[in-house]
């Protein structure tokens, strides 16, 4: 075990890959630098935000913590997508692991000691308004549109959105924002409190900058404190519900919504919502993608064969 005081790390040594992580002026910046992917993040992302949130807990030197995404196009987008089909979709088992990192990411951020400010520079989307609403502040660009999209692709927004959103909009305006997974400009969302302020994108570092000014202006201990106490009903239904959270998205990751939601997704086509509604009308399953595992083979004696498969799939016999 390590006996190293706890201390500051510098960038350099950390040698991040997905993010960038800056420390200037006592200001401390983490950047979500996928732009090639809407600034989604990876499993490798998560885990390099909770090291750079750590280091800026750690660092005196680190006042104000500010959170964004390169280029002006988004903010950040969620899970990568092409990820939880390559990864995840075979293997949810693993997406319970992969909650696990999101969670301490997102713990992290909440409690590292020093109020943090989201520079929301483009397209907010997903675990992306998780991460803003995990900050303490927003500020966002006049461009800005924020959603979840839960409902829409088959997941539930459960990582901070069903939690917060109450909290943060009220709660009308939270099921309608969760419910509907439609945009929210900028000034809707500025109108609604679920961010600050909005600026023209060339004021974004100017509102920023002006805003952590006067954080830095203020007791350390003092804002830390304030922030511990303020944080109390973030962290009420916080630990309440993450923990079913991550358990129930992890079982449900195998079952049919998430699976259409995803190939709706890849095939670019809208997906096919009134199916599954009919399928459980007409008597079917809208659990499973081809029914229920009930099947037999009287040929090879394979069990656990789709409902409605018609041969076998391990010998190929035609099923009675
Ligand atoms: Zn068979």
């Amino acid at each position: 075990m390590s006996t190293e005081p706890i201390k500051e790390r510098s960038p350099e040594d950390l040698a991040f890959k997905e993010i960038i992580y800056e420390k200037s002026d006592w200001v401390a910046r983490v950047t979500i630098n996928r732009p090639e992917v809407y600034n989604a993040y990876s499993t490798l992302t998560l885990r390099e935000m909770q090291e750079a949130f750590r280091d800026a807990a750690y660092d005196d030197g680190v006042g104000v913590l500010v959170l964004t995404g390169a280029g002006e196009k988004a903010f950040c987008t969620g899970g990568d997508v092409k990820e939880y089909a390559e990864e995840y979709t075979k293997r949810p088992h693993d997406y319970w692991k992969y909650m696990v990192e999101f969670q301490a990411a997102v713990d992290m951020l909440r409690n590292c000691g020093k109020p943090t400010i989201a520079r929301l520079n483009g397209i907010v989307a997903g675990g992306g308004n998780e991460f803003q609403m995990a900050c303490d502040l927003a500020i966002a660009a006049d461009h800005v549109e924020i959603m979840q999209v839960g409902t829409r692709v088959g997941s539930v927004a459960a990582g901070g959105a069903t939690q917060w959103l109450p909290i943060i909009v009220g709660d009308r305006r939270a099921r309608e924002i969760l419910y509907l997974c439609e945009r929210i400009p900028a000034a809707k969302a500025l109108d609604w409190g679920l961010v600050n302020q909005v600026v023209p994108y060339a004021e974004l570092d100017g509102a920023v900058k002006e805003m952590a000014e006067k954080l830095l202006d203020k007791f350390p201990e003092c804002l830390r404190y304030t922030k511990q106490q303020v944080n109390f009903w973030k962290d009420l239904v916080w630990h309440s519900t993450i923990g079913h959270a991550r358990d129930w998205l992890a079982i449900h990751f195998a079952s049919q919504e998430p699976y259409e939601g995803m190939r709706a997704f890849v095939e670019k086509r809208p997906a096919e919502y009134r199916r599954l509604r009919e399928e459980a009308v007409s008597g079917g399953s809208p659990s499973f993608v081809w029914g229920a595992y009930i099947k037999a083979c009287g040929e090879c004696g394979a069990k656990g064969i789709p409902e409605d498969f018609v041969f076998c799939g391990v010998c190929g016999a035609k099923l009675e």
